[in-house]
């Protein structure tokens, strides 16, 4: 039986595009030049994405913003939002809504209209949840426009983001969703979690069940800077919510978790029927690039609690969520992706041949 594999998303952007995008901002250079750095680095990224072997792949998200931001990106908006604290000490704050009705500046579908045209692979795509822009309303509201006729707007956006890529073409699309595990920790209570759960069903729910087949969720600890954000929050707290959401692939970080075993005992007792879930084989915050042999081993002893047909792999996380995070170089990334792809076709060897030996 064939397990299936599939990145995250993001590949780190080159040098000579988070230069020139910073060129941009700063003024100093047009639309079109930064639309060559853009074109260059797509091309690039899925030529080195399919020389890994990768039976699926991304556009590496080059000319997303952030995995969170690319919506709002270039909407009139106010600073002082959420602020996200990561482990290092450094923060990521959230912008602010000024004025409504909200509506995308950007769907995900126009990354993937790009990236389509450049590979003959299928290509997956990945989308913010409903969850993380609920977080753009101020605390001191907004004149004539609703908190909730804000997440009623917030619901429509996001569905029409799925939709759109799932009409495009989209091997599949993932739901990036950070915020769960960290909700955890600004709420220990749950609440805030469901309240992201909830809103985020309302808007799977109005998908048929076979479009559901193709929606996942990605759920990690954050990652920016070879950091994270809530990697202290057990899965045993976050798993039993997390997968009562009405998707059918879950996208885990694990190659990071420290106990291996509690995570898998977790997913076990709580993973529904007709759900999948892909464990991430490499640890996209360590340089170190695994081998494929040790990825095996990872997946074998997987493969001892969760059933095959619900076993997939992919990495912990994209290798870089901002745009201007080069922690991680796109060799090792690559290298990384290599690995694990190398690594699942080793661990599906090895179990056919137990299977013929039963
Ligand atoms: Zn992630």
């Amino acid at each position: 039986m064939p397990i299936l594999t599939e990145p995250i998303g993001s590949i780190p952007r080159p040098v000579e595009l988070v230069d020139g995008m910073k060129a941009h901002a700063a003024g100093s250079i047009g639309v079109d030049e930064l639309n060559v750095l853009f074109d260059r680095a797509i091309k690039d990224t899925i030529k080195r994405f399919e020389a890994t072997g990768s039976p699926v792949i991304t556009d590496g998200e080059q000319t997303k913003p952030s995995f969170a931001t690319y919506p709002i990106n270039g909407l009139a908006l106010d600073p002082g939002g959420v602020v996200i604290p990561f482990a290092d000490g450094h923060t990521r704050q959230l912008p602010t809504l000024k004025a409504g009705p909200f509506r995308y500046q950007t769907y995900a579908s126009d990354y993937l209209n790009k990236a389509i045209t450049l590979t003959s692979l299928p290509v997956k795509q990945a989308v913010i949840t409903a969850s993380a822009l609920s977080l753009l309303y101020p605390a001191t509201g907004i004149e004539g426009y609703s908190n909730e006729a804000f997440i009623a707007d917030v619901a429509n956006e996001h569905e029409k983001d799925i939709r759109y890529c799932l009409a495009a073409g989209a091997y599949n699309v993932q739901i990036d969703f950070t915020e769960a595990r960290l909700s955890l920790k600004l709420d220990s209570s749950g609440g805030l979690l469901r309240s992201f759960i909830a809103l985020n069903n309302e808007v799977l729910n109005r998908l048929s069940p076979s479009e559901r087949q193709k929606v996942g969720v990605h759920s990690c600890p954050g990652g920016d800077g070879d950091s994270t954000h809530s990697a202290d929050i057990p899965y045993s707290e976050l798993l039993p919510l997390l997968f009562g959401m009405n998707a059918t692939n879950f996208y885990l970080e694990y190659a990071g978790e420290k106990n291996k075993v509690e995570v898998l005992e977790v997913i076990k007792d709580n993973l529904r029927p007709g759900q999948r879930v892909f464990l991430g084989v490499t640890n996209v915050l360590n340089p170190r690039i695994e081998s494929a042999g040790e990825i095996r081993d990872l997946i074998l002893e997987a493969a001892g609690y969760i059933p095959l047909s619900q076993l997939g792999t992919t990495d912990d996380c994209g290798f870089s969520p901002f745009a201007d995070d080069l922690s991680t170089s796109r060799d090792i990334a690559f290298e990384k992706i290599r690995a694990r792809v190398e690594g699942t076709r080793l661990a599906e060897k090895a179990l056919e041949k137990t299977q013929v030996a039963i």
